[in-house]
């Protein structure tokens, strides 16, 4: 493993643990809408969360057992929904905040689903595209009890993609023994997939960039950005910012950094990228992860992992904005320093929530039968994008609160009237 990747680990342990983060918040925004304890006990943890392991035959014969996870938040509005990570750093406290994180999600974006999540503990990049298969495969096995269609709906997340979705959909459909396209989504076009979905979540964070610029009074050509992050989201995002003529100064990947003033040539940098989204190994004059996010620009988009701005580097910031396109990457108290210095955070849970979105397209017309065209897609997320930063913009300003703070209001909000008319809370 690299210097960086190894920094990029150890930034994200030492920064506080994703779960308390979400209670913390969670606390105050009850208290803030003054409800009953009922409230937060509800939806301080997930409703149900298993451990699941593996058993995997390697390619040179020997087995390996892996360990798996599924967080199933809150089921009050509708099924679970939310991705699978593959990843080494995937730990059970992690994948029960991203589920709670997922449920806000789909509230302020309105999808009639509470939040799910899973991961496995494996690293992807030292496994064969059978082992792969194989694990994914095992991981529906061990799981396909507790998920479904109108249960729980998986999607991809870090390392995972559409031929991950497609083994999983394969295999879930031979155990129920019926074809069970709307079981997960993310898949391949040609197996019930949606148009626009792989690039869902960059043009969800992109209509965000566009609003928030707007708001501000900012000319997206003006300003000059760097991602953290070279994957699906950071990857698309780069393209879809390039292509409108906006500079992207640094962009950062598991093997280190690179930083020009004058500004990135993306279109290079996009055919060079494998398929982890590692590229910045083709240059000489490298920086470390650490150092990109504390170079100088305008928009800040952290697009890999949690736990990355920090206590330790937010005073050393020099950007105006942050928009969060990975899930949790700023810790609280990093981001009460951020706001002291004035400098705006778009939360994980509004920004990058076009996945989400789409996924629910994509659902929708695997249960319908019918498919629209990417002009259709595109139009609908971005009226959700709209909407959903309208409502949180709005929320914001009435109550005085930051924008995660606001989301979270209209999200739990949501959440716990269908939980009061369900009579699970008070
Ligand atoms: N994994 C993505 C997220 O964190 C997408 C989830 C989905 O499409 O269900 O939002």
């Amino acid at each position: 493993m690299s210097v960086q990747a190894k920094e990029v680990i150890q930034r994200r342990q030492e920064a506080t643990n994703p779960l308390l983060e979400f209670q913390q918040q969670l606390r105050e925004v009850c208290e803030l809408l003054r409800y009953s304890p009922s409230v937060y006990e509800l939806l301080k943890e997930p409703l149900r969360f298993f451990t699941v392991r593996i058993p995997v035959r390697m390619d040179d014969g020997t087995t390996k057992v892996f360990t798996g996870y599924r967080a199933q938040h809150n089921d009050a509005v509708g099924p679970t929904k939310g991705g699978i990570r593959f990843h080494p750093e995937v730990t059970a406290e992690e994948v029960k905040a991203l589920a709670g994180w997922m449920s806000l999600k789909c509230g302020i974006a309105d999808l009639p689903y509470g939040g799910g999540k899973g991961g496995v503990v494996c690293d992807p990049r030292e496994m064969s595209t059978a082992e792969l298969e194989r694990l994914s495969r095992g991981y529906v096995r061990a799981v396909s009890q507790i998920v479904g269609p109108t249960k729980d709906i998986p999607a991809p997340d870090v390392f995972t993609n559409p031929q991950i979705m497609a083994w999983m959909m394969d295999e879930y459909s031979e155990i129920r023994e019926f074809e069970s396209p709307g079981f997960i989504t993310g898949k391949p076009l040609v197996l019930g997939g949606s148009v626009g979905r792989e690039t869902a979540t960059s043009k969800g964070v992109y209509h965000i960039f566009n609003l928030v610029t707007e708001r501000k009074g900012m000319l997206p050509q003006d300003a000059r950005v760097i991602i953290q992050g070279f994957g699906n989201v950071g990857s698309y995002l780069a393209k879809f910012l390039h292509e409108q003529g906006v500079k992207i100064v640094g962009i950062g990947d598991a093997n280190g950094a690179i930083y020009d003033e004058a500004g990135l040539d993306i279109p290079y940098l996009l055919e060079r990228r494998d398929s982890f989204g590692v590229v910045t190994q083709l240059f000489a004059d490298r920086i470390t992860n650490q150092e990109l996010l504390e170079r100088p620009c305008d928009i800040l988009i952290p697009a890999a992992l949690g736990g990355q701005i920090t206590a330790e580097n937010a005073g050393r910031l020099s950007c105006r904005i942050v928009i969060e396109a990975a899930n949790g990457p700023t810790t609280a108290e990093a981001e009460r320093m951020l706001q002291e210095r004035g400098i705006i955070v778009v939360p994980d849970i509004l920004a990058n929530s076009g996945g989400v979105i789409v996924s629910y397209f994509e659902w929708v017309q695997n249960n319908q039968g019918y498919y629209w065209d990417e002009a259709t897609v595109d139009k609908m997320l971005r009226e959700k994008m709209e909407g959903s930063f309208r409502k949180a913009y709005e929320t914001a300003e009435q109550y005085s609160v930051d924008m995660r703070k606001a989301v979270y209001m209209v999200a739990v909000k949501r959440l716990a009237e269908a939980a009061r008319v369900r009579g699970w809370a008070n």
